[in-house]
């Protein structure tokens, strides 16, 4: 479960009225049963049910059960998509390891309106389901020119475009490795050309082509985020 407060040995832990109901009247849980808290911060820890009160929980913090992972640095930039595709691509990235969620809204972007609220609790949602100890952070959306102008150059602003059919990803990506990364993917419409002008004119940008076929923006991401995990990632 993930909770706010800072996790300490033996401190009470009230949870709030829907993970309350989620333990006490879904799952049922008696006193002593056990759950892992984590708070993006302090690790997981092992925590015992002390009051079992549907509407107000109280867990009791026993011990630490595994160490905080330190922060992930990969940034992955999207435009944003229709619901349930945002949803998916949000959570997909918690799950594949992204530190830094940003929409960016580019010429071809269909939604301007994004719900930042409901893509933390995706994110915070994929991240306990997959037991990520380090929930990514959901940044404000920008516009693609403005990203551009404040990039810090030290970091690679990997960018993945049907249009570059030659830019195998492979060795592109290996050259990256020790560098910190962002992925950035296209709206459902692509990238404008002006903005792959703009973006290829970068010393800081690096074309990948995922393959000769089109895909979704959704799969886009995941294929991206595979690649660049298996390639200079935190691969084990
Ligand atoms: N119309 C489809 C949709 O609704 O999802 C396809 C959209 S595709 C143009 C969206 C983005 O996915 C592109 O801007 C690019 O970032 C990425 N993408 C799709 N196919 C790709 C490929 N073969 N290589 C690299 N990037 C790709």
């Amino acid at each position: 479960l993930f909770v706010e407060p800072s996790l300490a040995r033996g401190e009470p832990l009230a949870l709030d009225r829907d993970q309350s109901n989620y333990l006490g009247a879904v799952l049922r849980m008696p006193t002593g049963g056990e759950v892992i808290v984590f708070n993006g911060r302090d690790g997981a820890w092992l925590a015992r049910i002390a009051n079992p009160n549907k509407k107000a929980v109280v867990l009791e913090l026993i011990e630490q059960a595994a160490p905080q992972s330190p922060p992930s640095d990969l940034w992955y930039g999207f435009a944003p998509l229709k619901s349930a595709r945002l949803d998916y691509v949000v959570q997909k990235a918690t799950e594949m390891g992204a530190g830094a969620i940003q929409p960016v809204i580019t010429r071809f972007t269909q939604v301007h309106r994004i719900n930042a609220e409901k893509l933390r609790a995706n994110v915070i949602e994929a991240a306990e389901q997959c037991e990520v100890l380090t929930v990514p952070e959901v940044m404000a959306d920008i516009a693609l020119d403005k990203l551009v102008a404040s990039w810090d150059p030290a970091r690679a602003l990997v960018f993945a475009d049907e249009g570059q059919a030659s830019a195998s990803p492979i060795e592109a990506l290996r050259a990256l490795a020790g560098r910190p990364v962002g992925l950035l993917v296209g709206p459902e419409g692509g990238f404008a050309p002006e903005e792959r002008e703009k973006l290829l004119a970068q010393a800081f940008t690096v074309p990948i082509s995922l393959g000769p076929r089109i895909l979704r923006a959704d799969t886009a991401a995941v294929a991206a985020l595979a690649v660049i995990q298996a390639t200079i990632g935190d691969w084990r």
